[in-house]
């Protein structure tokens, strides 16, 4: 007889693989999914996706990466159940990965969706009243089975067809990892990297920035978001900004990152940040641009600082920036007069 086949959650994170081990163990077959947003803090180095295709290689389940922005951005930009902390619309968030991974179940012909959830170790998704917004917005009522709470909640379709042993199931609640430790000791899992996961919408910082360019864009791209996770942030007036990097590595990022249009500012005699503005600069914002590099560069103590000033084109390379013929000669910002500015 062909095996019952259930489509897992998988994040790479402690919960998730106990989860895919619980019902494995119980002869279900498994295949799993995950959904990468730019938000993921590990995606830069990507580290979650490593964890998360190793913990389906060691586990030898089939993996499906899916990678969302465009509809997942609509979600975060105007969440039905409003947000927690920050900008993290949990609730919403799952209901639209669930809905994603339901249809990925129909189409790999599975019968249930697994997910490592705990009942009440995050504040917002896993409160009980969520976990029943979410099964009733989905349309999955009694299809997802969170192994590791089970027994605290109402039994689901695979319980009550005999599919899954309920009494193999857990009873875990609440923040402490205790209870998840000592299983991965038993099944022989000592390496997860991610385990609590890592969302920059729950991040107050990159929270104030996203909060700003939804107040001022309407039209953002996946380079737009990229944008916001390096740097300084300054609003210079309601259609430009400016990204002042931190460092050499935060200038490559920032460099990488900017786009035809964009305007690249460098200190010209010493050393300094790489600076990119974003949207529309009047003269005026363009000088107070040039002031902030200067004020984070070498000569911040000077009176006056040259700075170089490149319109992005197709041509990006720092060489031109330096030998660009636009330069400005400005007296760097106080921190008094750039703190108002900060995004
Ligand atoms: S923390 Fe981020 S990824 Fe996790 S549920 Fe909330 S919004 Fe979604």
């Amino acid at each position: 007889m062909r095996k019952r086949k259930a489509i897992a959650l998988l994040s790479g994170g402690l919960d998730s693989t106990l989860a895919v081990r619980i019902v494995q163990d119980q002869g279900i077959e498994l295949e799993a999914v995950n959904f990468l947003t730019p938000f993921c803090t590990c995606t830069s180095r990507n580290s979650c996706q490593l964890a998360c295709r190793q913990a389906a290689e060691t586990m030898n389940i089939p993996l499906k990466v899916i990678n969302v922005f465009s509809e997942y951005l609509d979600i975060v930009r105007h969440p039905e159940h409003g947000y927690g902390k920050n900008m993290n619309p949990c609730i919403d968030c799952r209901i639209f990965m669930f809905r994603r991974a339901k249809d990925y179940m129909e189409e790999r012909g599975a019968s249930f969706l697994v997910t490592g959830e705990v009942l009440g170790e995050r504040p917002m998704s896993q409160r009980r009243e969520s976990m029943e917004t979410i099964d009733r917005d989905t349309g999955l009522g009694g299809l997802i089975l969170r192994p590791l709470s089970a027994q605290l909640l109402p039994p689901t379709i695979p319980e009550k067809n005999g599919w899954i042993e309920r009494d193999r199931l857990l009873s875990i609640s609440g923040r402490s990892r205790k209870p998840q430790m000592k299983l991965a000791e038993k099944f022989g899992i000592n390496d997860y990297p991610c385990p609590a996961g890592g969302c920059l919408l729950t991040d107050g910082n990159f929270a104030s920035r996203l909060r700003d360019i939804f107040r001022h864009s309407t039209d953002i791209s996946l380079n737009d978001i990229n944008l916001l996770k390096s740097g300084r942030h300054f609003r210079l007036s309601n259609r430009g900004k400016i990204v002042v990097g931190r460092n050499e590595e935060e200038n490559e990022q920032i460099f990488s990152l900017a786009s035809e249009g964009d305007l690249c500012f460098k200190m010209i005699d010493s050393l300094g940040p790489l600076t990119i503005a974003r949207g529309v600069l009047d003269d005026a914002d363009t000088l107070i641009a040039a002031s902030i590099t200067a004020r984070y560069g070498k000569e911040k103590e000077k009176e006056r600082v040259k700075i170089a000033c490149l319109r992005v084109k197709e041509s990006r390379d720092r060489e031109s920036i330096i030998k660009s013929q636009k330069v400005l000669s400005v007296t760097p910002l106080t921190d008094e007069e750039i703190e108002p500015l900060r995004i």
